[in-house]
């Protein structure tokens, strides 16, 4: 019988098929119509959830974001907390951890005081008293990414990203791969 030779599954991240709707949400974020972007990052999450694709959590702090800057803090809160909360359950400390610290930032700088004290709190709550955040993990020699995903056009922060290897990172939308330049 023949058999076929064992094939490492390519990287899913080599392949990403980028839907049309997360372009368009990051389109409309970029152009800064924030209410309509979280709408799409939104239901983009969903679509994840449904899925069981873990970058539902990432969809929902961008939909937070967007909900923030534009003005619909409540919303975007529900966003973020929810978001935050996925990522706690999952056991990833450092990614809570980098996400968490990005909101408060975020929300500091916006004024918004308590939301940010809120953020803080929850972080207090899920993360172990063992757990110390390390630095970040990447490659031995930090290389440049580019600042938006070349599929997905979302924009890429190197806290947010997975390592492939030393020069390619997994985009945190659509795990297309993005290399360093
Ligand atoms: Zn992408």
């Amino acid at each position: 019988m023949f058999r076929r030779p064992f094939v490492r599954p390519m990287r899913r991240a080599m392949m990403a098929d980028v839907p049309p709707l997360l372009r368009r949400a990051n389109e409309l974020m970029a152009a800064g119509n924030y209410a309509a972007a979280a709408e799409a990052y939104e239901q983009l999450a969903r679509g994840a959830q449904m899925r069981g694709n873990p970058r539902d959590a990432q969809l929902l702090l961008q939909a937070g974001r967007c909900r923030i800057l534009a003005g619909q803090v409540p919303v975007g809160m529900a966003n973020l907390k929810q978001g935050l909360t996925i990522i706690a359950g999952r056991g990833n400390y450092q990614n809570l951890q980098n996400a968490g610290q990005r909101a408060i930032a975020e929300l500091t700088q916006r004024g918004l005081t308590a939301e940010a004290a809120e953020i803080e709190s929850l972080l207090k709550g899920v993360i172990p008293a063992s757990f110390a955040a390390g630095p970040v993990a990447g490659p031995a020699k930090p290389r440049l990414l580019p600042t938006s995903c070349p599929g997905c056009g979302g924009p890429i922060r190197s806290d947010e990203v997975e390592w492939v290897d030393e020069a390619t990172a997994e985009c945190p939308f659509c795990g297309g791969a993005v290399r360093a330049e």
